[in-house]
């Protein structure tokens, strides 16, 4: 099935209504490009959002495409900047969260930092989904790594849509791209020309899961697309591990958490 096919029967399962306001979370890849060139294409109703890492040249140039894209089809790109808002870059954010936790991955500070943002900005901007750019190749890789770690659980929430979370103050996450092969988005991101950096995050050293991505990458995409089914039938039992218990608010800075103090402020102590 073409790539465009799949992302609209993707859109038609987790019931996206052209109506409402959706934040496309733009990092400038390949990915989160295709999300929103599609979105766009589609007639959803679609910003953008592009959190500014401050990581140098690398940066620079996530920043430059995303702008580029944002021009390109007209929508309203709406920044954060992590070194203005949270005084520092990436790079020195995590590299004293590792000082105090040590062995904690590059990508897992990154992620929990990132979905923060991305929540609470989301808020305020009061749109009513956000959409990332995760893929076919990320997922399996993912639930992999999950079972590899002996917690299935992990990925109780996860899908095209986030499952199983129900609080007003948590936006929920969908991912289009959830049923495409990695490498048909890029063909097709070549092919439509569309600004983006291929480049791999220079930060992205978490040898476990490039190990799990060098398997992921030798498998076809029927059996990349067979481990997700595998996943959808598990499902319910996963979810069974992880009762949906209640979401509180974290006591420091408000946001939705499973505990007192959310992830983020348990990694960045003010
Ligand atoms: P990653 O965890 O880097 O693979 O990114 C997964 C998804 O998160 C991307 O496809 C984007 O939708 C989003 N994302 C990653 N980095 C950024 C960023 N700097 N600003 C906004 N969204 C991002
Ligand atoms: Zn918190």
């Amino acid at each position: 099935m073409k790539l465009e096919q799949k992302f609209k029967q993707t859109l038609k399962k987790i019931k996206l209504n052209k109506k409402e306001k959706i934040l496309v979370a733009l990092s400038g890849g390949k990915d989160s490009t295709v999300v929103a060139y599609l979105l766009k294409k589609f007639g959803y109703n679609i910003e953008g959002f592009h959190i500014d890492l401050g990581m140098g040249k690398y940066s620079e140039k996530c920043l430059g495409s995303v702008k580029k894209l944002c021009d390109n089809l007209k929508i309203k790109l709406h920044l954060y900047d992590i070194k203005k808002e949270m005084g520092s870059s990436m790079c020195y954010i995590r590299a004293k969260v590792q000082h105090e936790k040590k062995g904690l991955k590059n990508c897992a500070i990154c992620g929990v930092i990132k979905k923060w943002i991305m929540n609470r900005e989301a808020r305020k901007l009061k749109v009513s989904k956000i959409a990332t750019g995760h893929n076919l190749d990320d997922e399996v890789q993912t639930f992999l790594l999950n079972i590899f770690k002996g917690s299935p659980e992990l990925s109780a929430n996860s899908g095209a849509i986030t499952q199983n979370i129900k609080n007003k103050k948590f936006i929920t996450r969908i991912k289009p791209l959830f049923y495409v092969d990695e490498n048909d988005i890029r063909s097709y991101a070549k092919k439509m020309k569309l600004p983006v950096v291929y480049e791999k995050c220079p930060c992205a050293l978490d040898s476990y899961r490039i190990q799990v991505r060098k398997f992921v990458d030798s498998l076809t995409t029927k059996q990349k697309e067979n481990i997700i089914k595998n996943f959808y039938k598990l499902l319910p039992k996963i979810q069974k591990l992880k009762p949906e218990g209640n979401l509180y608010y974290c006591e420091k800075c408000g946001e939705p958490s499973r505990k007192k103090i959310c992830k983020m402020c348990e990694l960045v102590k003010n």
